[in-house]
């Protein structure tokens, strides 16, 4: 691996940095896989990879993430499919001790991630909050926003609105959230290791370019922070002009003061102190076990509250249609909202937030999405599945592996003696999607968009 000069030059100096090390650990064809599980549905996980001799072990600043010995096939692992764990990078789960260390998280939180695709950290965000907080996953590209999508349905939440808008959008939203999240785009050298392909893209004209983006992201974002809240600063390129100079520039344009964090020493993460005084976070691949990785916090010390003005947009479900539904779903606690033939539950705590979001931004997806009404029936959606909302009553039908497998390639599964009707696939208890038992045959209602493409494990 021939790392760029320039980029070399430009690290020396940097607390932590040894050239020597850093190229060595480049070189040596080591690779870390690390996966987060999901604590709504954590149960078999770990279980499962010691069937398959995978060892995990316990990643130290975060509570639910384990590196593992190899890289297992994910594609053909069910339970990946079933939102039980995200399969994340492991210095990126340090997120959780900002959040830890700076909010209380047992309150009812607003939290945009501002910069969400494919949704390592909004996933993360979700498992930290109460259920009565409010988490907005938005990402400006829309052809990434359906993986965002897909994964926030898949880690089967309802208190998640996830947006497609640009930063400038959340301008009526002054003074809205308590946290911001912003793991802005960069020139990615820190992950270098991983993609081999991104060293030639690297430029030091990139460097400048991406944090030129990275302060008018951030300048157009801070607005809607609220008066003493947190934004959490992230990249995971090595580069100063990116992380030291960009908390820098923060704490001397707004009324922004560094969070200081306390860091096990053990974890080999190092504290940079920057120019102006302000600590951030650096991971080296040579030190810490992990990717590379920048964070820096900050509070707010002189910011707007927000006020709303807006009249509801929201059209709740009428009383004649809530018998169709209801049989469907545990519907304590939620709002039953309709968008054209879609019903939605929306948590009844959020729905004043959810109703102000919709009329502000361009919702993709929210709450918990119930199903689609057609010839006065409620076909349930596959997010109604992988959320805790679906009814209790409904009837599971377990899965060995390769028919769990044979369901989510959406190939045609055999009736052996299942009752007809609608049932939920399982497999190691944990919901796949559903599928329509009729007498002659079963209908697999898998999204066909998810299914997996390959037809063997080596092919
Ligand atoms: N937070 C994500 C996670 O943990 O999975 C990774 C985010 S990635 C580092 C940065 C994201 O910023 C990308 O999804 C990219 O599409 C998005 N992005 C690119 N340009 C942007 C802009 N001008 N404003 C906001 N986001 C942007």
């Amino acid at each position: 691996m021939q790392l760029p000069s320039s980029l070399l030059q430009s690290l020396q100096g940097l607390a932590g940095f040894d050239e020597q090390r850093f190229v060595n650990i480049h070189n040596s064809n080591t690779s870390v896989t690390s996966i987060r599980l999901n604590p709504a549905k954590s149960e078999t996980v770990l279980r499962s990879f010691g069937e398959r001799n995978v060892d995990c072990t316990p990643i130290p600043w975060t509570r639910n993430g384990y590196y593992l010995s190899e890289r297992p096939s994910f594609t053909f692992d069910p339970l990946f499919h079933a939102g039980c764990y995200y399969v994340q990078e492991a210095s990126s789960m340090f997120l959780e001790q900002v959040l830890k260390q700076s909010v209380a998280l047992d309150q009812p939180l607003k939290i945009l991630d501002l910069c969400a695709a494919p949704g390592g950290k909004s996933t993360h965000l979700q498992s930290l909050i109460s259920p009565d907080s409010l988490l907005v996953s938005n990402e400006v590209i829309r052809q990434r926003v359906n993986i965002l999508k897909d994964n926030m349905v898949k880690w089967g939440s309802s208190n998640v609105v996830v947006t497609n808008n640009d930063p400038k959008d959340f301008s009526k939203l002054k003074g809205y959230f308590d946290v911001i999240v912003v793991d802005a785009p960069c020139s990615g050298s820190g992950l270098f290791r991983r993609d081999e392909a991104a060293i030639s893209e690297w430029s030091e004209n990139n460097v400048v370019l991406c944090s030129q983006r990275q302060q008018r992201i951030l300048a157009d974002i801070l607005p809607t922070l609220k008066d003493g809240g947190v934004l959490v600063y992230s990249t995971c390129s090595y580069s100063r002009q990116e992380d030291e100079d960009i908390a820098d520039w923060l704490t001397t344009t707004f009324p922004l003061s560094n969070i200081p964090l306390n860091v096990n020493a053990d974890w080999k993460i190092i504290e940079a102190v920057t120019t102006s005084g302000n600590k951030g976070y650096r991971f080296w691949p040579h030190l810490a076990k992990g990717e590379g990785f920048f964070l820096a916090a900050f509070k707010l010390n002189d910011g707007d509250t927000y006020k709303n003005k807006s009249k509801s947009a929201v059209k709740p479900l009428t009383k004649q249609l809530l018998p169709l539904v209801s049989s469907w779903a545990a519907l304590a606690n939620s709002e039953l909202i309709q968008v054209n033939d879609k019903v939605y539950a929306w948590p009844s705590v959020l729905l004043d937030d959810f109703d102000v979001l919709l009329q502000h931004l361009k919702l993709i997806y929210s709450g918990t999405l119930l199903g689609e009404l057609a010839h006065k029936k409620l076909i349930p959606d596959h997010a109604l599945a992988m959320s805790k909302k679906v009814a209790e009553s409904i009837v599971c039908a377990d899965l060995g592996l390769p028919e769990a497998i044979a369901y989510l390639q959406k190939n045609t599964i055999e009736n052996t003696g299942l009752s007809t009707g609608w049932q939920l696939a399982r497999y190691n208890k944990q919901v796949l999607g559903w599928m329509n038992v009729l007498s002659n045959r079963i209908n697999n209602y898998y999204p066909k968009e998810l299914r997996i493409l390959k037809q063997k494990i080596n092919n």
